[in-house]
C-alpha cells in the first residue's frame, strides 16, 4: 500500500507568460497558452512520487475534457488514482496563471469538483494502510479537518500545507504533525506582518501557542525556517537561476515528506525540501518542473562540494 496518501485538489493550469501583470481594466499580450496539469494536491502527489515514494490520491475531477487528462497524468506519474472520482455535476478545477518576466506568478482558482471533495470520498479507504497524509486547502476546510482527524485516529503523520492562504480552526493548527505555510499564508493565519526571518519566527511561535507541533515556514528565495517548541533554525536557500516559481512550495513539500519517511532528521528533511523547491524554480510550469530523486541527489552533491 502506498506510504503517502494525498487528499486534495486536481486542476488544469491554464498558463500564459507575460512581460508583467496587467493593471485592473488593462489588456496586455502574452505568449501562447499552455495547459498543464496542476492543483496543489496533484502537484504534491507527483512531487512525492518523483522522489520515489508510493503515493495514492483522493480527489475529484469534473465531467469535462480536463477530467480524464488529469487522472491519466497522475497515472503516468505513478500515483495510484483508484480513489479519484469523476463528479458528473461539476467542472474540473482550473487555475488561471500569469507568469511575469521575473518568474513571479499570479493565480486565480476555480475550485470546481475540488470544492465537492468530502469524507464520503474515503468511505471505502483504510487510512491505516498508509503512513503519512498530505493536505492543502484547495478542498473544503471541513473535509481537510475530517481527513486530519481520521488520519490521527489511524496513526498517520499529517502534513498540512495551509495553501492557498486561509484562516484555520484551532484543531487544524494543533492536530497536524507539521504545518508548512509560506510567508503569505503564515501572515494570514496569524494576522501578523511576515517580512523577514524574525517576523516569521514570531508568527510561527503564535501558531505554537495555539498548539502547533512543528512549523516549517518556506521563505521563497530565503530558504526555510524551522520553528518548534525546542528550536528555531534557518535553512538557507540553494542559489539557482530562477525561471518560474510556480510549484516551488509543492516540490518542497513532496521532497520534505519523502525525506521524513526515510527517517531523515527535521533539518535534513527541510534542506532536502529546499533543494527540491530550488530546482523547481529553474524550470517552467508546475508539474513539469518537479524534480526527480536523481536530479535532487546530483544537485545536492554538487552543492556540497
Ligand atoms: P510557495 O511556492 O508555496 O510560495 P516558496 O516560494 O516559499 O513556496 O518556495 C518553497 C521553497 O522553494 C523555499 O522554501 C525555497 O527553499 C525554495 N525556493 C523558492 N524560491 C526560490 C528561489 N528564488 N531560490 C532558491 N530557492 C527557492
Amino acid at each position: 500500500m502506498p506510504d503517502i496518501l494525498v487528499v486534495g485538489s486536481l486542476n488544469a493550469d491554464l498558463v500564459v507568460r507575460a512581460p508583467r501583470f496587467p493593471q485592473p481594466g488593462e489588456t496586455i499580450s502574452g505568449d501562447d497558452l499552455q495547459i498543464i496539469p496542476g492543483g496543489k494536491g496533484a502537484n504534491q502527489a507527483v512531487a512525492a512520487a518523483r522522489q520515489g515514494a508510493a503515493v495514492a490520491m483522493i480527489g475529484r475531477v469534473g465531467n469535462d475534457s480536463f477530467g480524464p487528462d488529469l487522472i491519466n497524468n497522475l497515472k503516468q506519474n505513478h500515483v495510484d488514482t483508484a480513489y479519484i472520482q469523476i463528479d458528473s455535476l461539476a467542472s474540473s478545477g482550473t487555475a488561471l496563471i500569469v507568469v511575469d518576466s521575473n518568474g513571479q506568478n499570479s493565480i486565480i482558482l476555480s475550485a470546481g469538483a475540488n470544492g465537492k471533495v468530502s469524507p464520503a470520498d474515503w468511505a471505502n479507504t483504510s487510512f491505516s494502510d498508509h503512513k503519512l497524509l498530505l493536505l492543502q486547502l484547495e478542498i473544503p476546510i471541513e473535509t481537510v479537518l475530517s481527513a486530519t482527524q481520521r488520519a490521527k485516529e489511524s496513526g498517520l503523520h499529517v502534513l498540512l500545507n495551509p495553501a492557498p492562504a486561509h484562516s484555520l480552526p484551532d484543531e487544524l493548527i494543533s492536530l497536524p504533525d507539521y504545518i508548512l505555510p509560506n510567508e503569505t499564508e503564515l501572515s494570514l493565519l496569524t494576522k501578523q506582518v511576515v517580512a523577514n526571518i524574525p517576523s516569521a519566527e514570531k508568527a510561527a511561535r503564535m501558531l505554537l501557542s495555539h498548539g502547533a507541533q512543528n512549523v516549517i515556514v518556506t521563505l521563497g528565495a530565503n530558504g526555510a525556517l524551522i520553528v518548534t517548541n525546542e528550536i528555531t533554525k534557518h535553512i538557507p536557500q540553494f542559489k539557482v537561476e530562477v525561471m518560474d516559481t510556480t510549484a516551488a512550495g509543492d516540490a518542497f513539500i513532496g521532497g520534505f515528506a519523502c525525506a521524513l519517511l526515510q527517517d531523515k532528521s527535521l533539518d535534513e528533511a527541510v534542506r532536502y525540501g529546499c533543494a527540491c523547491g530550488a530546482l523547481a524554480t529553474t524550470k517552467f510550469g508546475a508539474q513539469p518542473s518537479l524534480p526527480t530523486k536523481e536530479e535532487v541527489d546530483t544537485f545536492m552533491s554538487l552543492r556540497a562540494r
